[in-house]
C-alpha cells in the first residue's frame, strides 16, 4: 500500500478527521486551490470557489491527496487548509469549474441547514455519522462502485433500504454487492448464452452421440446453482476494491501514459489472465482436484454456450481469480475493468458455442472453440483461454481435430453418409429382395 505526502494510506479508507466548527477556523492567507491567485491576509478565499475558478488537480486514483479529495499537488507556496466541515460534500469535494446539478439532500442535519448539496456518493460524505466507520475516499477506485453506486441512487436507497441505512455501511455494501454480482452474473449468462444458443450454436450437435440427455437444461440447472457460491468469494475482493484497496482509477489523466496506457493495460490484463487460467486449469486437472471439482464441467464432451458458466463452485472462483487479482497488482481503468469483465464471460461462452471458425492467420494463436472442444473431449490439451501461447510453452497444445477433418461435425457428417448408405441398401434390398446380401448396396457404395 502506497502513502501519500501526508502520510495517507494512498488506498485504504482515509482515517477518520475532526475538524474544529467552521467558525472556529483561521482566516486564511491564500487561496485554497492549486492557483497562483495570493489573497490578502485577511481575505477569507469562497467556499465553494466561484465558478470558473482553476480546477482542483487530482490525485491519482481519483484525487487520493492528503485528504479525501483535497487538490493532491499544492501549487508551490500556496497553503490549502481544509474547511472546517467534515460532512458536507460541497466543502469536502468541491469541483468549482464544472457546473453541478444540486439536489436537496435528506440525509443530514448539517446538509438541511443548506438550500442544497452537491450531488456526490453518499457513501463518500455520509460516512462521518456512522459511530466508528472510517469515511471511504470520495473516489473508491472501483469498478463495481459505478454501478454500486447506480443501483443506490436509483434502486436501493428510494425504494429497498431503510432511509437509516447508510449507504456506505459495510453490511449493507456486502448485501448490495451479493445481489448485484448474482444478478449481474445470471443476466450476463442467460443473456449471451441465449444469443449463442439460437443464433451461433449449430443444433446438429445435438444428434452427437456423446450430447447428453436434457444437457442443455442440466447445464443451465447446474450454472444456476452454482453461481451464488462462485459470488460469495468474489464479492469479498468486490468489497475489497470498492472500499479502495485496488488499483483501479477513475480517469485518463490517472493512467500512468494516458491512452496508451489504457490500450496496455487491456492487452497486459488479457496475457496476465490467460497465463493464471493456464496454470490453475492445468492443477485442477491434477488427480488430488479433477475428480472433485473439475469434473463436472467436463461432463459435457460435446458443450452448448450455456455448458460454459456450469463449473463447480470452487472451479469456477478458482478460474475467475485471476481477473480478481489482476486489479491489485496494476493500474487499471475502472470502465476499462467493466468492459473487460463482460467481455470475459462473452468469450468464455464464445469457446463452447461449437463454431470453430477461426481466421486461418490465427488458427494457431487463438483458442477458440474448437481448441476448447478438444479440450472437452481429449481432456489433457489445451488448457488455455484467449491464446494458445502458454498451450505451446507448456506442451499441451494441439492442433484442434476439426481443423484436420476429424471433429464432432465431420463425425456427424460420416454418421448421416453411413446412415443415408445403409437406408439406400435398405430400399434397394425391399425392391430387390434377392439382393439382401448386400451386392445392391455395394454398388451404390
Ligand atoms: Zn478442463
Ligand atoms: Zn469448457
Amino acid at each position: 500500500m502506497g502513502v501519500t505526502e501526508g502520510g495517507t494510506p494512498r488506498h485504504g479508507p482515509a482515517p477518520r478527521r475532526h475538524h474544529p466548527p467552521r467558525s472556529q477556523q483561521p482566516a486564511v492567507a491564500s487561496c485554497r486551490w492549486p492557483c497562483h491567485l495570493r489573497l490578502p491576509d485577511t481575505v477569507t478565499p469562497p467556499w465553494p470557489p466561484p465558478l470558473g475558478h482553476p480546477p482542483a488537480t487530482r490525485g491519482p486514483r481519483g484525487g487520493h491527496g492528503t485528504e479525501p479529495g483535497a487538490p493532491r499537488a499544492a501549487t508551490k507556496g500556496i497553503s490549502h487548509p481544509r474547511p472546517t466541515c467534515h460532512c458536507h460534500p460541497s466543502h469536502c469535494h468541491p469541483q468549482p469549474a464544472v457546473p453541478v446539478t444540486s439536489v436537496p439532500c435528506h440525509k443530514c442535519p448539517l446538509s438541511q441547514q443548506q438550500s442544497t448539496v452537491r450531488r456526490v456518493p453518499h457513501a463518500s460524505f455520509h460516512s462521518p455519522h456512522v459511530p466508528g466507520l472510517v469515511p471511504k475516499p470520495p473516489s473508491s477506485g472501483a469498478a463495481m462502485d459505478l454501478v454500486l453506486e447506480a443501483a443506490d441512487r436509483h434502486l436501493l436507497t428510494p425504494y429497498v433500504y431503510p432511509a437509516g441505512w447508510p449507504e456506505e455501511e459495510p453490511c449493507r455494501q456486502l448485501l448490495s454487492l451479493f445481489v448485484i454480482t448474482n444478478l449481474g452474473a445470471l443476466a450476463l449468462y442467460l443473456l449471451f448464452g441465449t444469443l449463442s444458443y439460437y443464433f451461433i450454436f449449430d443444433h446438429e450437435l445435438k444428434k452427437h452421440p456423446q450430447f447428453l440427455e436434457n444437457q442443455v437444461s442440466r447445464e443451465i440447472a447446474y450454472a444456476v446453482r452454482s453461481l451464488p457460491w462462485i459470488s460469495v468469494p468474489t464479492v469479498a475482493l468486490f468489497f475489497a476494491e470498492v472500499r479502495g484497496y485496488s488499483k483501479l482509477y477513475d480517469n485518463i489523466e490517472d493512467s500512468p501514459f494516458g491512452w496508451s496506457g489504457v490500450f496496455l493495460s487491456m492487452l497486459s490484463f488479457l496475457f496476465f489472465t490467460d497465463m493464471g487460467i493456464y496454470w490453475i486449469h492445468r492443477g485442477l486437472h491434477h488427480k488430488l482436484f479433477y475428480k472433485r471439482f473439475h469434473k463436472p464441467h467436463h461432463l459435457w464432451k460435446i458443450a452448448t454456450p450455456f455448458a460454459s458458466h456450469a463449473f463447480h463452485p470452487v472451479d469456477g472462483f478458482m478460474q475467475s481469480l485471476p481477473y480478481h487479482v489482476y486489479p491489485f497488482l496494476f493500474p487499471l481503468h475502472k470502465v476499462t475493468y467493466l468492459g473487460l469483465y463482460i467481455f470475459v464471460n462473452v468469450w468464455t461462452i464464445s469457446i463452447h458455442d461449437g463454431d470453430y471458425r477461426v481466421p486461418r492467420l490465427l488458427r494457431h494463436v487463438i483458442n477458440g472453440s474448437a481448441h476448447h472442444t478438444d479440450h472437452h473431449l481429449y481432456f489433457d490439451y489445451n488448457y488455455g483461454q484467449y491464446f494458445t501461447l502458454w498451450d505451446k510453452i507448456g506442451g499441451s497444445y494441439k492442433s484442434p481435430t476439426s481443423f484436420e477433418g476429424k471433429g464432432p461435425h465431420d463425425y456427424l457428417r460420416k454418421l448421416r453418409e453411413k446412415e443415408l448408405r445403409a437406408s439406400n441398401g435398405t430400399v434397394a434390398s425391399e425392391k430387390n429382395p434377392g439382393a439382401s446380401n448386400g451386392t445392391v448396396a455395394s454398388k451404390t457404395e
